[in-house]
């Protein structure tokens, strides 16, 4: 009997870690084509692998932030900015408070699982703001004028 060695050990496989299956980062990752997002801390990071246009990432309370240093030195006019809404509880909304003082054009996608999913899925949902407030809550913060524009 011959017995055929597989060409590949186990220690050569590779796998690309990924959402899981039902995880609303599968879709509220995905930007408009010709679009470009900024990655930040959570599962959602691993959307600068998948094929969604999401490049770099900063540290947690910083997403969308680089924005502000790189705009005038692109022609590119707009740009996402994931934000998971763990992160935007703990700091995410001083990224948001930095991006409308500085009056850059960002569209920040708060990506709403409700739960702090890299600490292993703990509840954020007893302290932390539902989806609305945290809509709301940047709006305080944006400048009269430029809230009616
Ligand atoms: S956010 Fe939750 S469901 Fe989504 S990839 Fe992370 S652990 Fe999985």
């Amino acid at each position: 009997m011959v017995v055929q060695q597989a060409s590949t050990s186990v220690a050569d496989a590779t796998r690309q870690p990924w959402f899981c299956s039902g995880c609303p980062h599968n879709t509220s990752t995905v930007v408009p084509e010709g679009s470009r997002a900024m990655g930040g801390i959570g599962c959602h990071f691993m959307a600068t692998w998948m094929d969604r246009s999401t490049i770099g990432f900063t540290q947690m309370g910083g997403e969308g932030v680089p924005w502000v240093g790189q705009q005038p030195f692109t022609t590119d006019q707009h740009i996402f900015a994931n934000l998971g809404d763990g992160t935007y509880f703990h700091s995410g909304l001083l990224a948001i408070r930095q991006s409308i003082a500085a009056g850059v054009n960002i569209t920040y996608k708060i990506l709403y699982n409700d739960a702090v999913a890299m600490t292993g899925g703990a509840s954020r949902s007893a302290s932390g703001p539902k989806v609305t407030r945290c809509c709301r809550s940047p709006r305080a913060c944006t400048p009269r004028a430029r809230r009616r524009s």
